[in-house]
């Protein structure tokens, strides 16, 4: 597999009133064609800095972004799913390719597809209020599906849901960004969730926040993460990388 991502040395600084914050610094990770990246670490750390990066919102200090073919689209997913109330389902999905100026019948019934596929066929005319938590997120993704992204950026996508929901819900994205043949990189502060879903846990330090560790899962459970979080090997992980994780209580 060859690499779609890779990041060299990254920092970034801000500014604000009482001087400087350097959110990260020296952050290298590389990331392939298809694979499926968690960022985990403390509260604060920086791990939505690197993903604003990545995705441009956010100019870099220091460092270096390659992409391994031109032309890399990526596509973000947030923490709260930000639909338009007073759009359609089907409306909210087209929103990206609206304002790339790209929607076109064909991107459409694409993405009515996509809807259909993964279960909001029916809700197609109706409105975000009539949706679920977990049907919100569904719809979240579809429309950054929508703009066919070679990456996909998830900073903290489960974190608004109730446990038993986003045990759920986490199965369901994963299931699609596979079958899609998405690359992803979910950040998150959930440890249990990082090591279920992700090829490759990347674990952050407290701020200035550097990378600790890099751990390669191999756990058996690929199409089903949450069936991984009964295993012995998964408390294994969950204990070695735990300790990684600068907590203090
Ligand atoms: P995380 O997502 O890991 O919780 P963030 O990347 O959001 O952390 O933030 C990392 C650090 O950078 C925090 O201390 C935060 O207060 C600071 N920070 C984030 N965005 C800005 C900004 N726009 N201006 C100043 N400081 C910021
Ligand atoms: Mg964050």
């Amino acid at each position: 597999m060859k690499n779609l991502l890779e990041v060299k040395n990254l920092k970034k600084i801000y500014h604000d009133k009482n001087g400087e914050i350097i959110a990260i610094d020296n952050i290298s990770f590389e990331v392939k064609d298809g694979e499926f990246i968690a960022i985990v670490g403390p509260s604060g750390c920086g791990k939505s800095t690197i993903l604003s990066i990545l995705s441009n919102l956010e100019e870099k200090s220091d460092g270096e972004i390659i992409f391994g073919k031109d032309e890399v689209k990526i596509g973000y997913m947030l923490q709260n799913d930000a639909l338009f109330d007073h759009r359609t389902i089907l409306k909210n999905t087209l929103i990206g390719l609206e304002i790339n100026k790209d929607l076109n019948e064909e991107k459409k019934q694409r993405v009515i597809n996509l809807l259909n596929t993964y279960g909001l066929g029916e809700f197609i005319n109706k409105y975000p209020k009539n949706l679920s938590g977990g049907m919100r997120q569904r719809c979240a993704l579809i429309r950054t599906l929508a703009i066919e992204p070679d990456i996909l950026l998830l900073d903290e996508p489960f974190s608004a849901l109730d446990y038993q929901t986003r045990l759920a819900v986490s199965d369901d994205v994963y299931k699609i960004i596979k079958k899609e043949k998405k690359t992803a990189i979910i950040v998150t502060h959930d440890l249990e969730e990082a090591i279920s879903i992700a090829d490759k846990v990347i674990v952050l330090s407290n701020r200035p926040s550097t990378i600790k560790n890099i751990y390669e899962i191999n756990l058996p459970n690929k199409s089903v993460p949450t069936k991984n979080r009964k295993l012995k090997e998964f408390s294994d992980y969950y204990n070695m990388i735990w300790k990684d994780l600068d907590v203090h209580v």
